[in-house]
């Protein structure tokens, strides 16, 4: 039988409710499949921690998650904490430590779930949004001189090297390639953003010559957000810099339904270190503790996980309790308007997977 060595990082508020959740369905997965088994190591690392030791995760944490198979992670977030702390210092650590460069958003509107683009009079959207993750305008680079005088200024350079853009490009349209319709739109701003998106434009040309039956189109990343809403149906899989798909993929979730729904995967595509997956929320304290939080978007990053890990009829599996979940009202959390508990939404979807033999 195989083993998976899977981490899981609650993190901070809700993290803590909804990354046990994902386990138990990956726990009730592994004993209603019998082809393979999970080894879980959690990491309590947070802004509890923070709080203790001063940093969110120790100096040699990601030794101790490079042997794993993959991560499954909560959310960094402390309304005491400055976001950068909470973000550079676990999430966006892992993320670049790992070189996970792609970040990949699945958005489709659910059964049962009423998405404000449903209320458009369009339920046909089936996404998949791709993001580099690694550069482009979150590179880091930039500064701030003279603060306190009268000419303070700050940069922040968006750096995209030929490495960055061609790898991200090449995974969107092997993608793109893997999905039945073989469609990739490829987001640029490059009337305005007359260097590096110019480049992309270019890298994206030549990639595109090594995937022939890939159909693909370029749009601007205004453009972008307008045909989002007016023309999903034209749209497959998307790829974008760091900030366009940053702002395009929270777009998406707000037209597919609720925030607490959707999935996201950190992905090293060359399998050198482990991958993350996550669900898109933050750690809303508002909530915490209170077993209101929706674990569906912890699930769906379960879901990508498995199929990561290569366990596709698992990952279906769980895809389909997942679906029949959101299609009942009754197992609705308050976010979707109704008064379902995390705990009873696990327990549903555990009690799915178990009866789909
Ligand atoms: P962070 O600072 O970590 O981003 P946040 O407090 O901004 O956290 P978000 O997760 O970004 O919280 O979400 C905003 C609001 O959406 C929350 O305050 C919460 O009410 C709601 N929300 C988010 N995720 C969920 C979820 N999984 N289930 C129910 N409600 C959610
Ligand atoms: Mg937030």
């Amino acid at each position: 039988m195989k083993t998976y060595r899977i981490a899981t990082i609650p993190g901070d508020g809700i993290g803590k409710e909804v990354v046990p959740a994902g386990q138990k369905v990956l726990e009730a997965l592994a004993s209603a499949g019998n082809t393979f088994r999970f080894e879980f190591e959690n990491f309590d690392w947070s802004g509890d921690y923070y709080r203790e030791h001063g940093v969110m995760m120790p100096d040699d944490g990601l030794n101790a998650l490079r042997d794993k198979d993959a991560i499954l992670f909560g959310s960094a977030g402390d309304p005491d904490i400055p976001d950068h702390i909470t973000l550079w210092g676990l999430r966006l650590k892992i993320c670049q430590g790992f070189d996970q460069y792609a970040n990949v958003r699945p958005t489709r509107i659910l059964p049962g779930i009423d998405a404000p683009l449903k209320r458009c009079g369009s339920a046909d959207l089936n996404w998949v949004i791709v993001r580099e993750n690694s550069e482009g305008e979150y590179s880091g680079v930039g500064g701030r001189v003279h603060q306190g005088h009268p000419i303070e200024a700050a940069t922040d350079v968006s750096m995209m090297t030929r490495v960055g853009a061609e790898r991200i490009l090449r995974f969107a349209f092997k993608l793109a390639q893997s999905r039945p319709r073989k469609l990739l739109t490829v987001v640029t701003k490059s009337n305005a953003q007359r260097h590096a998106m110019v480049m992309w434009d270019q890298i994206a040309a030549e990639v595109a010559r090594d995937f022939p039956d890939v159909t693909w189109d370029k749009e601007l990343v205004d453009a972008m957000t307008a045909r989002m809403v007016n023309k999903p149906a034209t749209l497959d899989t998307i790829v974008a810099t760091n900030l366009h798909a940053d702002i395009l993929s929270d777009l998406a979730a707000a037209l597919a339904g609720s925030l607490g729904i959707a999935p996201t995967g950190n992905i090293d595509p060359e399998r050198r270190y482990p991958s993350m997956f996550e669900p898109i929320h933050g750690s809303a304290f508002d909530i915490m503790g209170q077993g209101l939080a929706n674990p569906v978007g912890t699930f769906w990053s379960v879901m990508m996980l498995l199929e990561h890990l290569g366990e596709a009829a698992a990952a279906a599996r769980v895809m389909r309790a997942i679906e029949r979940v959101t299609a009942d009202p009754a197992l609705h959390t308050r976010d979707l308007g109704g008064s379902a508990t995390t705990a009873e939404v696990t327990r549903a979807v555990c009690d799915f997977i178990a009866a789909d033999r």
